[in-house]
């Protein structure tokens, strides 16, 4: 395994040109501050063997990879029957914080959890006496998934998104005036700034993965931190919805389980074999980490990932 990671560190400085062909994302103004030539991954396989190379040490904000921890903590909450009640499962081929089929497709519900709208309701459904407590609740759940002592949030990047974040803000409103959303949208919307401004690093996204990619259960000590069957369903919606409007040629091309954040992360689980965290600030036009999506490429191709193969 040696050579594979120098092949590793290999293929991270091949990619790393691409870096120059997308952009960090500006809308979010702190944002805009990311260095777009970082490149880095993390590796786990289910026996803990770890393999690293480029930018590991950067933290970064999880951005919309916080859609899947929050979507495991509801339907632990409340059950697939509540929230699929609210949340649909199919994808939308919109860019993820489109409002119009909220409106032009009835009932107006969100036609899945990992596009702004369907998050936004999810994050509406986690359970706890106010906001604190309910972030406490997903950073608890981050703990567990990762082993991190403490979770921190990037103030700067949740405040700027906070006063920024109209759009949000319209998606949040137009599902209580559906009754998509009950009680308080500004603290919804806080709560869902909060999740987005979360911060890890690559092997912490690795770790993660690792523990979609062994049905819900940690590969260190055995204890099952997500039921199976969520699990499942998790990866499943990150096949068909993880990528935004890119999942389908992204399960084409690399057809590996992954959601990826407008920070530049991507989360991607190989079921049965790897946890694997991939950080590029530079985005494409539809907001996926550009080198990013090209190692994950490679790295199928070399190790026959895909779901879709056999053999
Ligand atoms: N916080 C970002 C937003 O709501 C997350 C979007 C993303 O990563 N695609 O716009």
């Amino acid at each position: 395994m040696q050579n594979f990671q120098q092949r590793l560190i290999q293929i991270i400085e091949e990619k790393r040109s691409w870096t120059q062909r997308g952009q960090v994302a500006k809308y979010i103004p702190e944002l805009s501050k990311a260095n777009p030539n970082i490149l880095g991954i993390a590796m786990i396989d289910l026996t803990g063997q770890i393999f690293t190379a480029g930018d590991i040490d950067y933290e970064f904000t999880i951005q919309s990879i916080s859609k899947v921890i929050t979507l495991a903590l509801t339907l632990m909450d409340s059950g697939e029957e509540v929230v699929f009640g609210k949340i649909g499962k199919e994808p939308t081929g919109d860019p993820f914080n489109s409002i119009i089929k909220l409106e032009t497709l009835r009932p107006g519900r969100p036609l899945n959890p990992m596009i702004n709208a369907g998050a936004i309701a999810v994050t509406s459904l986690i359970q706890g006496r106010d906001v604190s407590e309910r972030f406490a609740r997903i950073t608890n759940l981050i703990q567990k998934l990762t082993g991190k002592e403490e979770v921190r949030i990037d103030h700067s990047v949740y405040l700027s998104e906070k006063q920024t974040g109209h759009r949000n803000r319209a998606l949040a409103y137009f599902m209580l005036n559906e009754q998509v959303i009950n009680g308080d949208v500004e603290d919804v919307l806080d709560l869902y700034f909060r999740q987005c401004s979360i911060m890890l690093t690559v092997a912490d996204l690795a770790r993660i993965g690792t523990v979609l990619a062994n049905n819900g259960r940690s590969n260190e000590t055995g204890e099952v931190i997500i039921p199976g069957r969520i699990a499942r369903i998790i990866k499943t919606f990150m096949v068909t919805c993880g990528m935004y409007n890119s999942s389908g040629e992204f399960a084409i091309d690399v057809g590996i389980p992954a959601k990826s954040g407008v920070g530049g992360g991507i989360l991607a689980a190989v079921p049965g074999k790897w946890g694997i965290g991939v950080i590029g600030p530079a985005l494409d036009e539809k907001g996926n980490s550009i080198a990013g999506s090209q190692v994950l490429q490679v790295l199928s191709r070399e190790l026959n990932l895909s779901m879709f193969t056999s053999g």
